[in-house]
């Protein structure tokens, strides 16, 4: 059961498609699991849909539309989000996953950088500089390393659960940390626990795992 959501600002931002692509990734992945968000962002939408409406009609260049629909032709080959349909047998891992996310994996294979004997990690590239988007993955009754961030983390859980001090998420829950914030999740014992995640700055362990902090440079995708 999904209990942890996006706020109601985000959700108006990801309907007025005022989010940057990896951020609205994570609130695509997120409505998956979560019907009253579904039934949300439809009603913000057509609330949107009538504030046009009741707008003063602008006036625009001719040509315009035209410029707009080139624009979309020449954007659509960029990164990897194109809708591709995954054309060879997905590895366990992916095949697991929602298909939404499966698309990003469309060689059905993933590229793990191994953070800790508990945890991995891949990058998906969407051509966003800003932010980077990983899935990552703690083996089941698995520690990740404690670490803070230094910038704002978005979490969306794929499959299974983990806990931290502050609760136990399970599929399709949605976290925000803010800055400085410090965390260690712990995956439950009976399956490994898989997560989508967008990072905003690169993120510090903070424990005995040190060692590890170069596997964890961001990588803007
Ligand atoms: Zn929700």
């Amino acid at each position: 059961m999904v209990s942890k959501h996006p706020s109601p600002e985000l959700l108006v931002e990801y309907v007025s498609g005022a989010l940057s692509i990896v951020r609205a990734i994570s609130i695509t992945t997120h409505l998956h699991f979560c019907q009253n968000c579904r039934q949300a962002t439809v009603l913000l939408t057509e609330i949107g849909g009538h504030l046009l409406r009741e707008s003063d009609v602008l006036t625009v260049s001719d040509g315009l539309l035209e410029k707009v629909l080139t624009n979309l032709d020449e954007s659509a080959g960029e990164g990897q989000v194109t809708g591709r349909e995954v054309v060879s047998p997905p590895d366990q891992v992916i095949a697991s996953l929602p298909l939404f996310v499966q698309r990003f994996f469309p060689d059905g294979c993933i590229k793990w950088r191994f953070v800790s004997p508990s945890l991995k990690t891949a990058s998906i590239s969407v051509g966003e500089e800003a932010y980077e988007l990983a899935v990552d993955l703690i083996n089941a009754g698995g520690k990740a390393p404690e670490h803070d961030h230094r910038g704002r983390e978005i979490t969306v859980v794929l499959k299974g659960s983990f806990s931290d001090a502050e609760g136990v998420y399970h599929s399709g829950d949605f976290m925000t940390r803010e800055v400085g914030s410090v965390h260690r999740p712990f995956a439950s014992l009976n399956e490994p626990c898989i997560c989508l995640s967008v990072l905003s700055a690169p993120i510090k362990l903070t424990g005995l795992n040190r060692i590890f902090n170069p596997f964890l440079s961001f990588s803007p995708s």
